[in-house]
């Protein structure tokens, strides 16, 4: 968990090579549908697009369906789901019914100030959709990503004016989603304040104690 622009997505990167996992993000998901012009996606866009929350019912569906995949069989890292209680609660009932459950939620914690400047000098990789930043994690060659050599995009709602709706949703959410998990006993803080490298190296001490 953590505000938009904390960053999961960056983390999640490592994390999924690290520990061989699937990287279930929300938010790539509804990105995917939206370029495909899916139902879905094209009822995701309207609420994406004004920095709103797509409906729980939806996310919630796409998220049972890809959790029941094989590949999650094993574990995975969910990044961006839940973002409410409804939908927490949601996660533990389809958890339930293969006897799953969640092990760790992972919270990178910053200051809000911070994320405006993260958000809108964030550029995304057409081909592997690897995270980049203009300032903060360059690419090798400019506009360019390492892994693929594809273009760089920016993302259409990491303009300034979304940018300060997605932070109020999310800042309005965050507290009792993070207290469904605390009374849980479950959540770990991590300072995301720091370098990359530092936010992952915590993580993993975080990670290593549950193999
Ligand atoms: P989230 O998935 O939480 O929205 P991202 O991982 O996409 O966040 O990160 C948002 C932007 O900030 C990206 O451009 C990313 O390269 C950059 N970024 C991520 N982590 C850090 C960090 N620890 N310090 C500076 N910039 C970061
Ligand atoms: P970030 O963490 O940088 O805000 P995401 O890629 O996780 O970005 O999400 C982008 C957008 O997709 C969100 O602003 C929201 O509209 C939608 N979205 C993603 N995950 C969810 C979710 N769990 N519930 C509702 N909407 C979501
Ligand atoms: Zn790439």
């Amino acid at each position: 968990m953590g505000l938009p622009g904390a960053g999961k997505g960056t983390q999640a990167e490592q994390i999924k090579k690290e520990y061989n996992l699937p990287h279930i993000s929300t938010g790539d998901m509804f990105r995917a549908a939206i370029k495909a012009k899916t139902p879905l996606g094209i009822k995701a866009k309207s609420y994406i697009d004004k920095g709103q929350l797509v409906p729980d019912t939806v996310t919630i569906g796409l998220v049972e369906e890809r959790l029941n995949q094989e590949d999650a069989k094993g574990g995975f890292l969910l990044d961006g789901f839940p973002r409410t209680v409804e939908q927490a609660k949601a996660l533990d009932e389809i958890l339930a019914k293969t006897n799953r459950k969640i092990e760790k939620v992972l919270n990178i914690d910053v200051k809000p100030e911070i994320l405006l400047p993260r958000l809108t000098g964030r550029r995304i990789c057409k081909g592997c959709g690897n995270t980049y930043h203009l300032i903060f994690n360059k690419p090798k060659t400019e506009g360019k990503c390492n892994n693929c050599q594809s273009e760089l995009y920016q993302r259409s709602d990491d303009n300034e004016k979304t940018v300060a709706n997605r932070l109020e949703v999310n800042i309005k959410q965050t507290k009792p989603l993070l207290d469904f998990y605390y009374k849980k006993n479950i959540v770990a803080d991590v300072d995301g304040d720091r370098d990359i490298k530092e936010v992952f190296s915590d993580i993993k001490k975080i990670l290593d104690t549950l193999r």
